[in-house]
């Protein structure tokens, strides 16, 4: 029997994602919602809802129990666990699938593998994929480190195995600093992820940020869907992604898509999955491996006019891919924006009600959102409160197309980064695909 109820444990955006998915395939759909959300539009329009918990994540959308225990009182027999909260937690993964609940995700001992650095870069390098030079797993030993540093030569980073989004890491300049900064990383690494483990690496001066999106079915067949180009980050928080990038040639995507494809053959991965990448004068260094959906995903559908959250569904259900490498084409050119209920210039957050509410429209245009006119934004969760993607058949008129959509957009009773996005658009570097994932906060610096 097939999947016919499936609890979303997750909000926002992401949770009204996959409910879309869901129903579109005739499937019924269970929302669970801290006390903080009991307004949600996910919540609204979900076929059932379960309240999970107070306003802390702790205490709601991390909590195992009370998420599995919806789940059988719901009689759900399908957990999407989005992106972000439990959705790279492979304990959670195997207590679902402990209860014979389908876990719409990759297999829990690829969730391991993966979300320890060390252990990522090594299978990595194993499955033939391109690494950064630096130490050959964990170091400990500081003169050791400092003869690897020498070797890659400096400046290089000091980074956690256990480390995540962009903390945990200390770039290093010269020899001298090296011991100390090792230290330090260590101490702030087990305080924050409880892991004292450190790796080096050389740290890249000016890379693109360049993922591959790839699926696969569980039994060996994987294949890819081109790439996103993400350099456009604040604090390692990307801003804005676009596909394809500016700056790959058809060749160089076949090429390298092929490599991560492989790679996903080899180890018989199961469902969605991204392989990030920094990118440099022409080479690819692999940094990580997401093991589930990313926020950016709309891009890639633009282009594929393939439903990853559809496709995430069939496979969790023991089905095949839907398509070949062979019948995939990428066509046009798609840009997401990521919209913040947030100050624009400084980023402090700007939760609150939403007065006035009209989301952008028209030809190519999607609006992945929760909001509605009343809603009040909750000040415990993530800042995004909208994405924009828009399509156009070539990278200008996607631009030109992304500005019209920005210029129709109201988010009132709070501010956004809606003005963010309209002046980011306007400049002639962004214009032009030239920049690094270094752009925006010199950009941001000079601007103050
Ligand atoms: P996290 O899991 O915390 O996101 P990543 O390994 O993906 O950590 O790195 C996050 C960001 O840190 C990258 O997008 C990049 O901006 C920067 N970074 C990581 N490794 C390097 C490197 N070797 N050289 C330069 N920048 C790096």
């Amino acid at each position: 029997m097939g999947i016919s109820r499936i609890l979303i444990a997750n909000r926002g955006e992401i949770a009204l994602r996959i409910h879309r998915a869901a129903h579109e395939m005739g499937i019924e759909t269970v929302a669970v919602h801290s006390t903080a959300d009991a307004d949600a539009m996910h919540v609204r329009l979900a076929d059932h809802a379960v309240c999970i918990g107070p306003p802390p994540a702790s205490d709601s959308y991390l909590n195992h129990a009370a998420i599995i225990s919806a789940a059988e009182i719901a009689h759900a027999d399908a957990i999407h666990p989005g992106y972000g909260f439990l959705s790279e937690n492979a304990k959670f993964a195997e207590i679902v699938e402990a209860h014979g609940i389908k876990w719409i995700g990759p297999k829990p001992e690829h969730i391991v593998t993966m979300g320890d650095k060390v252990m990522a870069k090594k299978t990595a390098g194993e499955l033939g994929l391109p690494l950064v030079p630096g130490s050959d797993g964990a170091i400990e030993d500081p003169v050791e480190a400092a003869r690897i540093a020498e070797e890659i030569g400096y400046p290089v980073i000091i980074k956690a195995a256990s480390g995540g989004g962009g903390r945990g890491m200390k770039v290093c300049n010269s020899p001298d600093q090296l011991e100390t900064l090792m230290q330090q990383a260590g101490s702030e690494a087990k305080a924050a992820f409880g892991d004292a483990t450190v790796y080096l690496e050389k740290y890249l001066g000016n890379p693109r940020h360049i993922e591959f999106q790839v699926f696969g079915d569980g039994n060996g067949d994987a294949i890819h869907l081109g790439e996103r180009d993400c350099s456009l980050q604040r604090r390692h928080q990307k801003v804005l992604e676009e596909a394809p990038s500016p700056v790959l040639s058809a060749e160089e995507r076949h090429r390298m898509g092929e490599v991560c494809a492989d790679a996903m053959r080899k180890m018989a991965y199961r469902g969605a999955g991204t392989i990030e990448f920094l990118w440099e004068d022409g080479d690819f260094y692999f940094i990580e491996m997401n093991t589930r959906l990313q926020v950016e995903h709309p891009v890639t559908e633009m282009i594929t006019g393939l439903d990853l959250v559809r496709e995430q569904i069939r496979i969790a259900d023991g089905k095949p891919l839907s398509v070949t490498q062979e019948d995939l084409r990428f066509t046009g050119h798609a840009i997401e924006c990521r919209i913040n209920a947030e100050d624009p210039w400084t980023f402090a957050p700007s939760p609150g009600k939403v007065t006035h509410y009209h989301p952008a429209g028209g030809m190519h245009v999607r609006v992945d959102s929760g909001l509605y006119a009343g809603y009040s934004i909750p000040p415990y969760y993530d800042s995004m409160i909208a994405k924009l993607i828009v399509y156009g058949r070539n990278r200008e008129g996607c631009i030109m197309r992304l500005r019209r959509a920005l210029e129709e957009m109201v988010v009132e009773g709070v501010k956004t980064s809606i003005p963010l996005h309209q002046e980011l658009l306007r400049q002639p570097d962004v214009l032009n695909g030239d920049y690094s994932i270094k752009w925006l906060e010199e950009w941001l610096a000079e601007r103050a």
